[in-house]
């Protein structure tokens, strides 16, 4: 095939980086799925294709733009939240092209890839101990110091903003339904603030009521505990099974899963990196984790004709010193 003029399909001039965000590929993970002898497709959602690199692109934009909309936010203003490095990452740079600043609290255990873009970018940042976050009222906590301390700020509050699930109902799970041509039977995701299962599932389960909706959670050897407050994590994803529901984050619809699966980070991390050698697909961790699950998914005989998306949260540029793709430095 020749590629000329007349064969590219034509695309709009953005008129800056928010008219890129969205409108990400599903990409067959056709090598992945052979070489485990799979016969289910398996799709991801390649968030990582978004401008400034995650899914969070779409809901800090979502937020900033329904901000704005309400006569919230002025140019100079200060925009804050609690983040787990892609929705500052992403505030940030939006930030950056419509004249805010941004400031955000963060763990310790962030990887340092993240921390470098965020500081590259130029948000202020607030390091929180990953021991704080051991106690079960830690993010109420921090929200309220957050608030104390920056008066007068916009806090983005993607955990509970209705802004965060409201861009997944509208963007995330239409594009999952027309890429498929409404052939898909399960959604993989994970649940960091559960935007995304919760507005996309909700978006696909309205269109096809026997979807599945299954969530990868961090296994028990992948969170924090008070005998090692560092375990290899997978950046970005919590429980939510046998968390009281007071303690989930509000945009998590706790009626959505039919199931929730367990991944520990060592079978994410594999999963990442067989991604990247097998089909070129550099992804984070939490993507790791919900091919995983897919991959669990698909080996049911009752799905071997299975249409399987899984959300591909980030890219793994952000954890190349995060001991995803090589060990700790
Ligand atoms: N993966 C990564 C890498 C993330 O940063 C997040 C968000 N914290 C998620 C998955 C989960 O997305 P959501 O907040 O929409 O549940």
């Amino acid at each position: 095939m020749t590629i000329s003029a007349d064969t590219i399909a034509p695309r709009a001039i953005a008129r800056d980086l928010t008219d890129t965000i969205g409108s990400t590929p599903l990409i067959a993970l056709g090598n992945y799925a052979a070489a485990r002898g799979l016969s289910a497709r398996i799709l991801g959602k390649a968030e990582f294709t978004n401008p400034v690199g995650s899914v969070k692109d779409r809901i800090a934009w979502g937020i900033i733009r329904d901000a704005e909309e309400q006569g919230l936010l002025q140019r100079g203003d200060l925009i804050v939240d609690i983040t787990s490095g892609n929705t500052g990452i992403a505030l940030a740079a939006i930030a950056a092209s419509r004249g805010y600043r941004t400031k955000f609290y963060l763990g310790d255990n962030t990887s340092p890839d993240k921390r470098r873009i965020l500081e590259a970018l130029g948000a202020e940042l607030v390091t929180i101990p990953n021991s704080f976050f051991l106690d079960p009222d830690a993010l109420e906590k921090l929200f309220a110091q957050a608030e104390a301390e920056n008066e007068g700020a916009f806090i983005a509050n993607q955990l509970g903003n209705p802004a965060n699930p409201r861009t997944h109902y509208e963007t995330t799970g239409p594009e999952i339904w027309r890429d498929t041509d409404g052939e898909i039977d399960v959604l993989v995701a994970g649940v960091g603030t559960g935007g995304t299962v919760s507005g996309a599932g909700r978006f696909l389960k309205e269109k096809k009521p026997g979807l599945r909706v299954v969530i990868a959670e961090p296994g028990d050897a992948s969170v924090p505990t008070e005998e090692d407050e560092y375990p290899d994590e997978i950046d970005g994803v919590h429980k939510v099974l046998d968390i009281e529901e007071e303690r989930l984050p509000p945009n998590y619809d706790t009626s959505i899963a039919d199931e929730v699966l367990q991944v520990e980070a060592a079978d994410a991390y594999a999963t990442a990196r067989a991604l990247l050698r097998e089909d070129g697909l550099f992804v984070g961790p939490s993507a790791g984790a919900t091919v995983w699950v897919a991959t669990r998914l698909a080996e049911r005989p009752e799905l071997a004709d299975a249409t399987i998306v899984a959300i591909l949260p980030d890219t793994g540029e952000r954890y190349l010193s995060a001991g995803v793709f090589f060990p700790k430095a």
